[in-house]
């Protein structure tokens, strides 16, 4: 505290993210990052412009402040207009300035009681009323009940930190009858199995669709976020982005992220490969008497029947094993588990196997 501060930052309740640990040879599975490395080719495409190779590629120059090669790579992927790709520093960056710029109405905005956290810390930051929808007793998003009148609606599919996913038709049921504010659909885990609505963005001028290269393209230490939506929509998004940093991507990130969508075999093979680890260590749980949600992302969500969540984290992070929990309300009893690579989740099930004494 300081009497120098801007008002509104006595009353700023900030987001926490996961740990980072500085220890080495810690099993970490608390922050969803990918285990296996980027792609070759993003390896490449960075080392490039550090060898200072490319056409303009000096990083003594500022970086193209459009982003225009990534941009289009993002278009050529998912087939749509550039003039419908927004990008920006992670996409929680992207998301900040979709809070400002897209949801901030008189009316709430709606959202799970159950889901990212980084939501109501935007709405505590621009000022932005919202009401949170309790998910089922299944944990799984209602979309009924988001239809009432509001100022726009937010939500991750697959959800976090539960897994669980809508599919593409629940999501345009939602889109039919809600035509007046903005729905925002945050992806940042939809590769591991969920459906994308990014092709619905062609028919639904008011759906916003935001994504990361951090989870499914394993570049969470390059932080580069996107959105696709009507250009009506990206347009607030670049007013916003223009009046506060117009450099948000560094060369780096621009040409790395770039080659990450460009190299589709990897991507398709790195994301199998977790998917697969998935299902194995969700039956392994099963057998260790844990509730797993249905998952479609690259964590799984699950409660044990007899111990508690706050327990299980503690004496596996004695173990050099790192889950997260949340103590909230209604999931004080679950861990939340980053799929790792098949040594991390044997490391895991291990070490589970000793806390448990089985
Ligand atoms: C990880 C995550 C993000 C943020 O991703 P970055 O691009 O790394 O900022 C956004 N939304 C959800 C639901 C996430 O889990």
């Amino acid at each position: 505290m300081s009497r120098y501060w801007s008002d509104f930052v006595h009353s700023l309740v900030p987001y926490v993210p996961g740990e980072q640990p500085k220890i080495a040879n810690l099993v970490k599975l608390n922050t969803n990052e990918n285990p296996y490395p980027p792609s070759p080719k993003a390896v490449a495409a960075m080392r490039l412009v550090l060898a200072n190779k490319g056409v303009g590629d000096e990083m003594r120059l500022y970086p193209d402040p459009n982003s225009d090669v990534l941009k289009e790579a993002i278009a050529r992927f998912y087939q749509v207009e550039k003039k419908q790709v927004f990008v920006g520093n992670g996409s929680d960056e992207v998301l900040a300035h979709v809070f400002f710029g897209l949801l901030k109405h008189p009316l709430p905005i709606l959202f799970p009681d159950i889901t990212y956290s980084f939501y109501p810390v935007y709405c505590g930051l621009y000022k932005v009323p919202f009401k949170q929808i309790p998910l089922t007793d299944r944990f799984e998003i209602d979309l009924q009940q988001y239809e009432q009148p509001n100022g726009g609606i937010i939500f991750p599919n697959p959800n976090a930190p539960t897994g669980v996913a809508l599919s593409a038709k629940a999501i345009e049921e939602l889109l039919k009858r809600n035509r007046d504010s903005v729905v925002v659909v945050d992806e940042a885990y939809i590769d591991f199995g969920g459906e994308t609505v990014i092709p619905l963005t062609k028919k639904y001028p008011n759906l916003l669709v935001t994504q990361t290269v951090s989870k499914s393209r394993s570049l969470a230490g390059l932080r580069v976020g996107l959105a696709v939506g009507h250009p009506d929509l990206i347009e607030a998004l670049e007013r916003i982005k223009n009046s506060f940093n117009s450099y948000p991507l560094g060369r780096m990130a621009i040409v790395g992220a770039a080659a990450a969508f460009d190299d589709q075999d990897y991507f398709n093979d790195t994301c199998g490969k977790v998917m697969e680890s998935r299902e194995e260590l969700v039956k392994q749980l099963q057998a260790l008497s844990f509730h797993v949600l249905p998952s479609a992302a690259n964590f799984i969500f699950a409660r044990h029947s007899t111990q508690g969540g706050q327990h299980i984290t503690t004496a596996l992070r004695e173990r050099a094993v790192i889950v997260r929990h949340f103590n909230s309300p209604r999931i004080a009893d679950f861990v939340r588990i980053t799929i790792g690579s098949p040594e991390q989740n044997a490391a895991l099930v291990e070490t589970l196997k000793q806390i448990l004494s089985v």
